[in-house]
């Protein structure tokens, strides 16, 4: 099992570093890591934010675990330099489609969240969203109505086949938890959300034992403030899931904490904290590598079928933090090496 290791740019290297002495600690056999040149690294050593050997590198990987990109020192370049790019070239070429966000409440933190705590603590869900299509990636323009006033159009649309692959992995993520899947369109007004209705329903025959049910987009945003608890995993779309995903997110506190998952067709996957480079803290220890630390359990979950492994990171985590382990963005002041030490005790 290949394991490539992209730290990237900022606190990039100082949470990926956290995260593969977690993993070194598990003693897996047979995995071994690789590591590549990412974002303004790469284009700092090389010219290029995602240089060929290391899409070569992602391409012969079972799964990347990525730290973040962005640099401000990048931020004047041509777009298609900037460091940004190498995650939306990584999803093109490698066809990640599938982004999986969990968003849990570890008690401990519950006052970190924007919600009353006996609401927030909850929150155990996972939200499943498509990444490949959508109106992001549908026909887009400029033009000028009859009366000749300035009109932007981006047009939104789904085909049978891109929905059925991301039901299909709502619903085997839903079968891994607690076997409910919430189903988020707009079905009342738009004909893409219909033919998204209708294409669950039938992938849903092929999963008796998950229980399936549907809601519009907007009480879904309500409902996540209002009753997070209820939801197990959720499937939506490309632009409903980019906003819910992130308000779920807020919904359980500091961005320190959260992991993510990008698969495709073969399970092969990009594991990422959600925060970014964070050039602010960069090189002064006072990153939080859990949400790395995170992302690398989900890695061993979803990539490299590791259930067991996965469950040993997540309680070494959880542990951590009940033991009382704290980073500056959880109000503490343990360092980014105290932290991956808290971790690597608890695991032990
Ligand atoms: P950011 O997520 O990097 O930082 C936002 C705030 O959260 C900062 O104050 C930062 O110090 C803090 N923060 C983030 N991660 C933290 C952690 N692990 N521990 C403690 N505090 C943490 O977002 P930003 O400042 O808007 O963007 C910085 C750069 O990152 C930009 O270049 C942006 O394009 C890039 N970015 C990259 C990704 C990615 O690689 N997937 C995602 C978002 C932003």
């Amino acid at each position: 099992m290949l394991i490539a290791l992209f730290p990237g740019d900022g606190i990039g290297p100082e949470i990926v570093a956290q995260a593969k002495r977690v993993l070194d600690a598990l003693a897996i056999p047979g995995i071994r890591y690789e590591e590549g040149l990412v974002g303004g690294a790469a284009y700092k050593a090389v010219g290029h934010p995602l240089p060929p050997e290391t899409l070569e590198l992602a391409k012969r990987a079972d799964a990347i675990l990525f730290g973040a990109v962005g640099d401000p020192d990048c931020d004047s370049l041509e777009r298609h330099l900037r460091p940004e790019q190498a995650i939306l070239g990584l999803r093109k070429e490698l066809g990640l489609f599938s982004n999986l966000r969990p968003a849990k409440v570890f008690p401990e933190l519950a006052d970190a969240s924007a919600l009353k705590q006996e609401v927030a603590s909850a929150i155990d869900l996972l939200i499943v969203r498509e990444t490949n299509g959508d109106v992001y990636f549908g026909e887009k323009g400029m033009r000028r109505t009859p009366e000749g006033l300035r009109e932007g159009y981006d047009i939104m649309s789904y085909n049978e086949e891109q929905v059925r692959r991301i039901a299909h992995q709502g619903f085997q993520a839903a079968r891994a938890r607690r076997g409910k899947l919430c189903s988020v369109d707009k079905a009342n007004v738009l004909e893409t959300s219909q033919l998204w209705r209708d294409v669950v329903i039938e992938v849903s025959a092929d999963y008796p034992d998950v229980a399936l049910s549907h809601m519009y987009v907007d009480n879904a945003a309500m409902q996540l403030v209002r009753n997070p608890g209820q939801f197990d995993v959720i499937v939506t779309g490309n632009l409903f899931g980019d906003i819910l995903s992130d308000q779920a997110s807020m919904c359980v506190g500091s961005i320190g904490m959260l992991a993510s998952a990008t698969l495709n067709d073969s399970n092969q996957g990009l594991y990422e904290p959600i925060h970014g480079s964070a050039p602010d803290i960069a090189g002064q220890g006072k990153a939080n590598p859990l949400a790395t630390v995170l992302s690398a359990g989900m890695m061993l979950r979803y990539s490299l079928n590791l259930p067991e492994q996965a469950d040993r990171i997540e309680a070494a985590v959880a542990k951590a933090l009940a033991d009382g382990a704290r980073s500056f963005d959880l109000g503490g002041t343990m360092n980014t090496v105290e932290m991956g030490d808290a971790v690597l005790a608890a695991l032990n």
